[in-house]
This record gives C-alpha cells, sequence and structure tokens, in this order.
C-alpha cells in the first residue's frame, strides 16, 4: 500500500480532518496522489449532516466500482460521518467497500487500509478521550490554516446526526494549539480559524476560549484570528471581550440562529430564545463596531408553521445577516426529530427556502452596495480561478474581494477601494500597490 487517494465532502471540519489522515499516511511512508486512477486505495472522507451529502458520496461510489472493476486490487475506504453513521451496514450495502472508519479511528488508518487490502474492515468506535492534539496535519499551502480545537458536540440538538457521528464534545489543550498556531504562522499561514462544533464552549482545564484567542493573539507571523460555528449560548461576556481587545481577532462571527420562532428554537434544543439571540448580537456589536454576522437557518422544520416562518423572515429584516446559509429540513436517522411525523411538505420546505434565499440576497446585496466607496483591509490570496488578471482575497469582515492583479503576493494586506459590488463579491481596486523594488541603490 503506497499511493492514496483522498476526497473530501461537507464541513471544514472534514477538510481540517483530512489534512489529518494525509499526515498520519505520509508518515507511514504512504503518498498522496491527486487521481484515483494513480492509487492503490481510495477514500471518501464523508459528511451525513443531510440525505443529499450521503447521496452524492453513494453516486461517486459508483466511480470507484467501475475503477475497482479494472483493477481488483485497488482498497476502496469511506471515513468521516456517513461511516460511523451508517456503520458495518455501509460494507454489506455497498459491495465495493473494503474499510468504512469513522471520525476517531484515524490515527489506525494505515494499518486499516492494510487490513482492508485483505478482507474487508469496520472501526468505527466512539473514543471519549481521542483528540489527535499529538498529531500533526499535513496543511494544505495557502495563507489560511483551519486548526480543529475542539471535536464532537454535546448540545444534542434535535434534528442533528453530529452527536451521533462525532461523539461527545472534547477541546485540545491549549499548550497543543498554540504550538498548531505557531506551526502553521512558520509555514507561511497569516490567518488562522480555530474550528469546533460549538467552537465557544471550548474548555481545557481553567482555560477557556476567551484564554484561547488571547494566547493565539500573541502568536508572531499571525496577521488574523477567526473561529467557526460559535453557539449564541456559549457567547459570553469573557468571550466577547477578548474579541474586542485581541487586535487579530477579525470581526466577523457566523451565529448559527436556525430559526427565529421561539417554539421552534425550543423543540430544536437549541437552549436560548430569539430574545437570548437578540442579546447576544446586540452585545457583539457594541463590542466590535462594524462587526459582520452570518448565520445558519432551516426552513420546514417539523411542527414549522407559516407563523414560525414569518417570524424568521421579519428577523432576517431586523438583524440583517452579512451572509446567511440556508437548509431544507433534512430527517436524519439517530435524531430525535427523525421520530417526529414531518409536517412541512417537501414543495412547502421549498417554498419556504426560496423565500429565504430570495430575501436574504436581496439583503446581502443590500450591504454591498453601501459598502461602494469604502476602503476595506483585504489578505491576499492569489489569483481567481478564472485567472482573468484578478487577485482575490478576503476583507476582515469575511467579505471576499477582488481586484486588478497589482503583483501582490499572497499573504500581503492590501487596501482596496470598493467600486462595485455583487450579492456575493466586492469589486475593488488597490489604493497601495506594492512598489517594485528599486534595481539599483544609489547613494546612502
Ligand atoms: N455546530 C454548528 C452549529 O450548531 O452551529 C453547525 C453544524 S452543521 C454542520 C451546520 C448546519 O447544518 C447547522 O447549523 C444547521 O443549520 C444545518 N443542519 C444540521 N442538521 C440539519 C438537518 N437535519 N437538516 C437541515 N439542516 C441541518
Ligand atoms: Fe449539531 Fe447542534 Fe451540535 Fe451544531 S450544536 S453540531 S447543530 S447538535
Amino acid at each position: 500500500m503506497k499511493t492514496v487517494f483522498l476526497e473530501t465532502y461537507g464541513c471544514q471540519m472534514n477538510v481540517a480532518d483530512s489534512e489529518l489522515m494525509a499526515g498520519v499516511l505520509e508518515r507511514a511512508g504512504m503518498a498522496l496522489v491527486d487521481r484515483p486512477e494513480d492509487a492503490d486505495a481510495v477514500i471518501l472522507n464523508t459528511c451525513a449532516i443531510r440525505e443529499h451529502a450521503e447521496q452524492r458520496v453513494l453516486g461517486r461510489l459508483g466511480d470507484f466500482a467501475r475503477l475497482k472493476a479494472a483493477n481488483p486490487e485497488l482498497v476502496v475506504g469511506v471515513a468521516g460521518c456517513m461511516a460511523q453513521h451508517l456503520r458495518a451496514k455501509l460494507l454489506e450495502k455497498r459491495r465495493v467497500l473494503d474499510l468504512v472508519v469513522g471520525p476517531d479511528g484515524y490515527r489506525r488508518l494505515p494499518e486499516l487500509l492494510r487490513r482492508a487490502a485483505a478482507a474487508p474492515v469496520a472501526d468505527v468506535r466512539l473514543d471519549r478521550d481521542e483528540t489527535y492534539g499529538d498529531l500533526e496535519p499535513r496543511r494544505e499551502r495557502g495563507v489560511r490554516a483551519w486548526i480543529t480545537v475542539q471535536r464532537g458536540c454535546d448540545k444534542f440538538c434535535t434534528y442533528c446526526v453530529v452527536p451521533f457521528t462525532r461523539g461527545r464534545e472534547r477541546s485540545l489543550p491549549l499548550a497543543d494549539l498554540v504550538r498548531q498556531v505557531e506551526r502553521a504562522a512558520a509555514g507561511g499561514c497569516r490567518e488562522i480559524v480555530f474550528l469546533g462544533q460549538t467552537v465557544n464552549s471550548w474548555r481545557h482545564g481553567d482555560d477557556d476560549f476567551a484564554d484561547l484567542l488571547r494566547a493565539a493573539n500573541e502568536v508572531d507571523g499571525v496577521l488574523r484570528l477567526r473561529f467557526t460555528s460559535p453557539h449564541p449560548s456559549d457567547m459570553t461576556d469573557r468571550v466577547v471581550a477578548a474579541m474586542a481587545e485581541c487586535g487579530k481577532v477579525m470581526p466577523h462571527v457566523h451565529l448559527p440562529l436556525q430559526s427565529a420562532s421561539d417554539r421552534v428554537l425550543e423543540a430544536m434544543n437549541r437552549t436560548y430564545t430569539l430574545d437570548g439571540y437578540r442579546d447576544v448580537v446586540r452585545r457583539l456589536r457594541a463590542a466590535v463596531p462594524g462587526i459582520a454576522l452570518s448565520t445558519d437557518l432551516i426552513a420546514g422544520f417539523p411542527g414549522e408553521t407559516e407563523e414560525d416562518h414569518r417570524r424568521t423572515v421579519d428577523y432576517m429584516r431586523e438583524v440583517r445577516w452579512d451572509s446567511a446559509f440556508l437548509f431544507k429540513y433534512s430527517a436524519r436517522p439517530d435524531t430525535k426529530a427523525f421520530r417526529w411525523p414531518e409536517t412541512v411538505s417537501e414543495d412547502e420546505k421549498g417554498r419556504r427556502l426560496t423565500e429565504l434565499i430570495e430575501l436574504q440576497h436581496a439583503l446581502s446585496g443590500e450591504i454591498h452596495d453601501a459598502l461602494v466607496g469604502t476602503e476595506e483591509e483585504v489578505l491576499v490570496e492569489g489569483r481567481g480561478r478564472r485567472d482573468d488578471g484578478q487577485l482575490y482575497g478576503k476583507s476582515r469582515t469575511f467579505r471576499t474581494v477582488v481586484f486588478g492583479d497589482d503583483g501582490s503576493a499572497p499573504g500581503t494586506l492590501r487596501r482596496v477601494r470598493i467600486v462595485g459590488a455583487t450579492p456575493v463579491t466586492l469589486i475593488g481596486e488597490s489604493v497601495d500597490a506594492p512598489r517594485p523594488e528599486p534595481l539599483v541603490t544609489i547613494g546612502g
């Protein structure tokens, strides 16, 4: 077993887990390859959050079945949340599979791959203590490093499969995390994003999330710090104060609300009311002027009435999030809500979702239009995919900004004047283009 092709689905946490797996595999002498055709083993790192995510992976397994028909030695594995969710059933259902490995089995991956070459293997033990804190991920080169600070989730929102696929909440020690931030900075990363399902509930010993932000703020080479996703109930005054006082913590928070109806929030077990959420928004906006906020919302949760939906629509107009991830409710086996009758038809869910999408599009457009004429500080990430002479990067508020290529290197900060906007992108021109180095310096 020498070469592995790794494909990632789902959230940033999965992208970070793939980097962890890549580190484990490389240390075991295996090489990551870019094409499944060149691999001795392929691993799909999967997501189970909505049914659609699982369907995509099952479809992709069809491609690997064809590859395996041509190369019967190929080992095919499924890792991550879907592996944990469907467990050994996956091995039975999909003959193409040799390996099923859950999120707490990655340390054993090289050995599991070798065993799977001989006979199908499933390793879906959840481990309350596994944090991988001692393992160095193989990070993709880039200006941004995603660092997992916490694994699992204890919140048990009634719609969500994560506590079942990723197990109990565990935090990595502060010292391990500071070391990871230092390594990422030494490797050229300029922006660090802390990851956790309820990242602001991070706690290790006497240290809480505010202490973690303050410690990371001291690391040389890091220009910007972000985190995702905080839970509204864990947004303590200490965390808000750390955000306000740490110069490197950027003024943007992704703060999932899910629904603006208290009845629905209670049925979801979100542990806050709309007024509670309003209070978090008020404290954040007071402490961090100009802070941008984004959110997640679910349309068509069991029992959601038209009136509940209208509350969400009205609150969108009130709070004016910068952007939002909007989902149709998807019933997930194992969760509490799975046992409840679905009261909103697929058509109606679709109608509600479309209304939310259209409204958010309009609001994001208004917010972006108002930025035309202002200046943004942009962390340059590189050339756009279309390579049309444009550079792109993120503003302090995590808005995507594109501007004419002025020779700025990735990882540098530029001041950019905003000259145009769409609901998803700001268009600008750099006002402090780097001056070319003089070829000869004359005089002293
Ligand atoms: N832990 C994060 C939090 O609570 O904010 C988010 C985790 S989840 C990967 C991201 C989003 O997926 C959630 O905020 C929720 O809006 C959505 N989601 C989770 N389960 C869902 C389901 N069964 N149907 C539809 N959307 C779901
Ligand atoms: Fe899922 Fe809720 Fe945990 Fe987020 S906080 S991962 S939505 S259970």
